[in-house]
């Protein structure tokens, strides 16, 4: 079995990319962030911990993701491979994937610093059925999310409060990923400062 990475800063695009390379190559999207924030929801031990960090826009500690991730690949669903959203983010997490499973294709979303605060601040999603959109760029249709059970979801940490040191986590702590990966001959560099539609066409390129 073999695994896909999403890579790039916060609000690159990656989970709208998850969506629709899901659609394509059935492989099961993890997204940590959509796990710590079911945690969150839930009311666990782990989610409890976890806000802390996610509320102040830092990384949650390697040991708590990584626990996360050791039980999510055991469900059946991940027997074939996964896409990764949002994970690794560190080196010591990368560490782990490397005795976890396999990645064949590491695609980074590259999008410039400045403009990630519009898509973060504009950002919002489906709470039936998870899709992202944006006030901008991506608005839902006026009757409503196709799923059919349509209503409006904004992140807590979806702030301009919160994006700087998002940044900051993203430049200091992940993007010395992509040397690693880089040097594994696996890394994939996509610009994602384009139309969603011509940036999954690239990535499904890469992944042929
Ligand atoms: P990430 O998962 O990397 O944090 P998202 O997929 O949630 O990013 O995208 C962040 C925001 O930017 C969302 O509101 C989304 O609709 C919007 N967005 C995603 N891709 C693009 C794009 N290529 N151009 C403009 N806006 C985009
Ligand atoms: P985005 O890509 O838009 O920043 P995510 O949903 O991936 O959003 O992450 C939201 C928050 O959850 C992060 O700011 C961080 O606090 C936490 N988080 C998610 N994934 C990880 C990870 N792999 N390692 C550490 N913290 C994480
Ligand atoms: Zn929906």
């Amino acid at each position: 079995m073999s695994s896909i990475v999403l890579f790039g800063p916060p609000g690159a695009g990656k989970g709208t990319q998850a969506e629709r390379i899901t659609d394509q190559t059935g492989l099961p999207q993890i997204s940590t962030g959509d796990m710590l924030r079911a945690a969150v929801k839930a009311g666990t031990e782990t989610g409890s911990l976890a806000k802390t960090y996610m509320d102040a826009g830092q990384l949650v500690p390697d040991e708590v993701i990584i626990d996360l991730i050791k039980e999510r690949i055991t469900h059946p669903d991940a027997k074939d491979g996964v896409m990764f959203d949002g994970f690794p983010r560190t080196i010591p997490q990368a560490e782990a994937l490397a005795t976890i499973t396999e990645v064949s294709h590491v695609i980074a979303i590259e999008v410039p610093d400045e403009r990630i605060v519009e898509r973060i601040c504009g950002r919002y999603s489906c709470a039936g059925c998870g899709s992202v959109f944006h006030d901008t760029f991506n608005p839902v249709a006026a009757e409503g999310c196709d799923c059919g059970e349509w209503q409006e979801k904004r992140r807590a940490d979806d702030n301009e409060g919160t994006v700087m040191s998002r940044l900051n986590a993203y430049h200091e702590q992940t993007s010395p990923l992509a040397e690693w990966y880089e040097s594994a001959g696996i890394f994939h560099r996509i610009d994602g400062d384009r139309a969603i539609d011509d940036i999954t066409g690239d990535i499904l390129a890469a992944l042929q």
